[in-house]
C-alpha cells in the first residue's frame, strides 16, 4: 500500500495516540480523510494531570485538552466523540459504529489504550469505590475528595502514589494497601521504591504492605475495606490503582494476533498491512532494547506510535525512536525515567537520596539501560541520550559527583 492508496484513514481511539496521529498526518501533508472516533465525550485531553493538578482542583478541563476542541474542524479532522466502534470488517475495510453506521477506511489505526482493573471483590460496586483512568472518573470522585475524608488506595503504583501524595495535600487521611511487599514493585528498583515510601510515610500516608484486599464493607456507600487478615480499615472513598489491561476487543474480534496487547512490528503494523496499533493497546520491538517487544504505557509511547505510523502513511523518512521516556510527580519531588529497567544487574547512585536529589543508574553487563532521576533533570537528559545513541559511563564514573552530568556525557563511549 503507497501513500496515493491511501484516501482514508480511520483512527479509533482519540486519546493521545490516536490524537497525535491525526496532528502528524495533517502536518505532514495528508490531503485525505481522517475520522477520529473516540467514545469518551470530551475531545482528546491529556491523562498524566488526573492524577495530579486536575485532581488537586489546579486545573480545568479545558486546559486538560491536547488541542483547543476547534482545531480538528479547522485541520479537517471528523472528530467524532462519544462513538463507540464494535466492529471491524477487515475484508471489506469497514469499521461499524455502535447504532450500526459503518465507515471504509484504506488504513486503520488501533488507538484503543487500556482499561483499569476492576476489584474483583465483593462491594467493589458500592458507591465511593473508583476506578481512576478517566476524566469523568475523577470527576466522579472529586465531591467527596475533601479533608478529613477517609481514602483507601488500593495498588502502590505511581497512579496510586500520585492520587496518595494530592490527597494528603488535600488534607484527606489515606491508606495505601499493596498486595506487593513493597510499593512500586513493577516499576522501580527496591532502592528507589524505599525512598518513595519513606517519603510518603513521612508525610502523614499509611501502607499496608503484603496486604490483600478481601471484601469492600458497606450498604449503599462504601465503608471500609476489609483484608484476608481481617484487618478493617474504614474508607469513604476507595480508590483502584491495580493496573491496566490493553483494550484489545476489536483486534480480538478480527483475529490479529494479541500478545501482551496488538502485537505489531517496528512501524506499528500489525499483521494486516492496512492496520496499525499504537500506544497502551500495543505492543511493539524496540529499538534501545535488541528488539524486545515492549507494551509501554506512557505519553512518550503513544505519541511516539501515532508519529512512526504518521510516516508509514506518509511515505516520509521513518520516524527515530527515542529511548523510551515517562515521569511521576509527588509532592515536590519529581522522578524522570529514561529507559527500561526490568533487566539490571548493577545499580549506581549518584547523588544522595537524603538530599531529595539523586539519580539511580541501572546497568546490564555494564553497561547504561535507564535511569531514575528525582528531582535531577540533567542526569535524566543525560542518560537519555546516552542510551539513545548506545553510549554509557562506567558505573564508578557516574557516582562521582564532582564531575558535572554533562562532562561525564561528553566524555562517554
Ligand atoms: P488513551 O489515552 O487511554 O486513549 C484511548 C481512547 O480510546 C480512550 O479514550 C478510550 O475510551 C478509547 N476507545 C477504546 N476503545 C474504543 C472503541 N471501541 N471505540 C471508540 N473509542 C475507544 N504517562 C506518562 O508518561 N507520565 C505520567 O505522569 C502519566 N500519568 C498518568 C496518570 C493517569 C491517571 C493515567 C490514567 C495515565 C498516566 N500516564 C502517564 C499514562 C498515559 O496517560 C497513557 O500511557 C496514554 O494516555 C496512552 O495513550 P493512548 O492513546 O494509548 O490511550
Amino acid at each position: 500500500m503507497n501513500r496515493d492508496e491511501i484516501k482514508r484513514v480511520v483512527i479509533i481511539g482519540a486519546g493521545q495516540a490516536g490524537a497525535e496521529t491525526a496532528q502528524r498526518l495533517r502536518q505532514g501533508g495528508f490531503s485525505g480523510e481522517i475520522v477520529l472516533i473516540g467514545e469518551e465525550s470530551a475531545p482528546p485531553y491529556q491523562r498524566p494531570p488526573l492524577s495530579k493538578k486536575y485532581l488537586s482542583g489546579d486545573l480545568s478541563m479545558e486546559r486538560l485538552l491536547l488541542r483547543p476542541a476547534s482545531v480538528y474542524a479547522e485541520e479537517n479532522v471528523a472528530l467524532l466523540t462519544g462513538v463507540r466502534v464494535v466492529w471491524i470488517d477487515r475484508a471489506g475495510k469497514r469499521v461499524r459504529i455502535e447504532g450500526g453506521r459503518e465507515l471504509p477506511y484504506d488504513a486503520l489505526v488501533l488507538a484503543t489504550g487500556a482499561r483499569p482493573r476492576k476489584l474483583s471483590l465483593s462491594g467493589a460496586d458500592l458507591a465511593g469505590v473508583h476506578l481512576f483512568r478517566t476524566a469523568a472518573d475523577v470527576d466522579a470522585i472529586r465531591p467527596s475528595f475533601a479533608p478529613g475524608a477517609k481514602l483507601v488506595v488500593v495498588g502502590a503504583g505511581y497512579i496510586g502514589l500520585e492520587v496518595a501524595a494530592v490527597a494528603r495535600q488535600s488534607g484527606l487521611d489515606v491508606c495505601v494497601v499493596e498486595t506487593a511487599v513493597r510499593p512500586l514493585a513493577r516499576v522501580t528498583s527496591p532502592e528507589v521504591a524505599g525512598f518513595f515510601l519513606d517519603e510518603h510515610t513521612a508525610q502523614g500516608v499509611r501502607f499496608v504492605l503484603g496486604g490483600q484486599p478481601a471484601l469492600i464493607k458497606g450498604v449503599d456507600q462504601v465503608t471500609g475495606v476489609r483484608l484476608a487478615d481481617g484487618t478493617e480499615i474504614p474508607a469513604d472513598i476507595v480508590i483502584a490503582g491495580i493496573g491496566v489491561n490493553p483494550e484489545t476487543t476489536l483486534a480480538q474480534h478480527c483475529n490479529l494476533p494479541i500478545g501482551n496487547g496488538i502485537v505489531t512490528d517496528r512501524q506499528c503494523r500489525t499483521a494486516d498491512p492496512a492496520i496499525f496499533a499504537i500506544g497502551d493497546c500495543a505492543s511493539r520491538p524496540m529499538t534501545h532494547y535488541q528488539d524486545r517487544p515492549c507494551r509501554l504505557e506512557s505519553v512518550h509511547n503513544a505519541v511516539e506510535g501515532g508519529r512512526i505510523v504518521a510516516a508509514a502513511i506518509l511515505g516520509s523518512a521513518p520516524y527515530v525512536e527515542e529511548a523510551p521516556w515517562f515521569w511521576s510527580d509527588q509532592y515536590d519531588l519529581k522522578l524522570q525515567i529514561a529507559g527500561l529497567f526490568q533487566d539490571y544487574d548493577q545499580i549506581a547512585l549518584r547523588g544522595a537520596m537524603s538530599d531529595r536529589a539523586f539519580a539511580t543508574f541501572y546497568y546490564k553487563a555494564g553497561r547504561l539501560i535507564a535511569v531514575d532521576a528525582v528531582n535531577r533533570p540533567g542526569e535524566f537528559l543525560g542518560a537519555k541520550m546516552l542510551i539513545q545513541s548506545g553510549r554509557s559511563i562506567p558505573p564508578e564514573t557516574i557516582v562521582d559527583v564532582s564531575r558535572p552530568m554533562k562532562e561525564l556525557v561528553a566524555a562517554a563511549t
